[in-house]
């Protein structure tokens, strides 16, 4: 099965419709050929209504202050691959935030994606996305070191949800330090100049 194959099968998934209770909407977006895999954990609400992955609070801190890049950049399908490991969104927890992802979309769709994107670098998001990956590692190692997935230079992000700003605060040289840090690999990968921006 081809790559087009499995994105066909990914957009018309529906396995989670009974567990969710409404019409799952996979969002995911890139090329075979994408020099960045980006990979999250789900789909906020917002994002499960307008189909564009990290169009919400959380995309705006990560594309404008930590990659500092435009939206133009971002949605370049030859510069990011976002996927996650759930593809759709999961529905609210009655005690706040979201469900969690579920981990069989995760095994089911995002284990063939990683076989099939030619990407450069990973960008694993969120503490979720960081333990289905790296279940051995800690997440404050994995956030401030440089890892490898499929031999490939790879960065593990906190969420930049508004709602980890308490992670934020008792972490400050994840900003001042490794922002910068990860920035700079990102405007690597993808030939950016400061004229560029
Ligand atoms: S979350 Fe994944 S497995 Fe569930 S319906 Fe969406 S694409 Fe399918």
């Amino acid at each position: 099965m081809g790559f087009h194959d499995i994105k066909e099968q990914i957009i018309s998934c529906r396995d989670c419709a009974q567990k969710f209770g409404y019409t799952p909407h996979p969002v995911f977006h890139g090329k075979a050929h994408s020099k960045i895999m980006q990979i999250g954990q789900a789909p906020s609400k917002r994002v499960h209504e307008s189909g564009l992955p990290f169009n919400d609070p959380s995309g705006a801190k990560l594309k404008y202050q930590w990659y500092q890049i435009t939206d133009e950049i971002f949605y370049n399908e030859d510069n990011f691959y976002m996927t996650g490991l759930a593809h759709c969104f999961p529905g609210k927890h009655p005690k706040g935030g979201d469900n969690p992802p579920p981990l069989a979309c995760a095994n089911k769709w995002l284990t063939q994606e990683m076989d099939m994107v030619d990407n450069e670098i990973y960008i694993v998001i969120g503490a979720r996305a960081a333990k289905y990956l790296f279940p051995k590692e800690s997440f404050e190692d994995l956030v401030l070191k440089n890892y490898r997935i499929n031999g490939k230079p790879t960065i593990v992000l906190p969420h930049p949800s508004p709602l980890n700003v308490r992670w934020f605060k008792t972490h400050p040289s994840f900003e001042e330090k490794r922002v910068p840090e990860i920035k700079k690999m990102v405007w690597d990968v993808l030939g950016l100049k400061e004229t560029d921006i």
